[in-house]
């Protein structure tokens, strides 16, 4: 099977998790879309674990399928605080920096309009819960948001396999990124200068790497 028929059987929306793996770096997100040699992350596996572990505590709404052909998203939410008429997504994470990243908030905002979309009703605020600290954060979502996911989805429907994104910005996402040894950015920088032009790499031993969540 070639490549460019692997990415026709895929689902023709974006999978709102991928809105967090474009905002992280638009390269690693490409070689997940299409190489399945990168296998799942650690956190994703030990995140689906601790889902199932909560998984039957009372008064949310559990594990709903969604799409919209609108939006070009679909996705399922793992959790929905229902609090009367108002739905509210709860995103869970592993995250050890006692933070979220601003691509968490993009993914929250895309599981936000998927459920209003689907639901007629406004959703205008999530929530981040953090494993590391047992804490529960609210998101507002504002305008900015909201474009953001419209832009990176229609990005992400105009990917071609051909044309392989630029190295991060920020090569300190690069330090546990699972798709190094395929992206090999600072072999690329030293091999290839040209094509590290303009990104973090530009300069690679002025490069620090030290870890971002991946
Ligand atoms: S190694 Fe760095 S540039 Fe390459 S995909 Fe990962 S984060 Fe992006």
């Amino acid at each position: 099977m070639t490549g460019s028929d692997r990415v026709q059987f895929r689902d023709e929306l974006v999978h709102v998790s991928a809105l967090n793996e474009y905002v992280y770096c638009p390269r690693r997100f490409y070689y997940q879309r299409y190489h399945d040699e990168i296998g799942r992350p650690y956190e994703l596996v030990d995140g689906r674990s601790k889902h199932d572990g909560q998984a039957r505590r009372g008064g949310w709404v559990r594990e709903r399928y969604f799409r919209s052909e609108d939006l070009g998203l679909h996705g399922k939410l793992d959790l929905i605080e229902s609090d009367g008429d108002v739905l509210t997504p709860v995103e869970r994470k592993r995250a050890e920096s006692e933070t979220y990243f601003a691509s968490d908030e993009v993914q929250l905002a895309g599981y936000c309009m998927l459920l209003e979309a689907v639901t007629g009703e406004p959703v205008n605020v999530g929530y981040v819960y953090l494993y590391s600290t047992d804490e529960r954060h609210s998101v507002r979502i504002t305008d900015r948001h909201r474009e953001t996911v419209h832009e990176i989805v229609s990005q992400i429907e105009s990917m071609r396999v051909d044309t392989i994104p630029p190295l991060t910005d920020n090569p300190s996402k690069c330090e546990a990124c699972s798709a190094r040894t395929y992206c090999m950015p600072e072999e690329t920088a030293r091999l290839e200068p040209e094509r590290a032009r303009g990104t973090g790499w530009e300069n690679p031993d002025a490069v620090s790497l030290g870890g971002e969540e991946s």
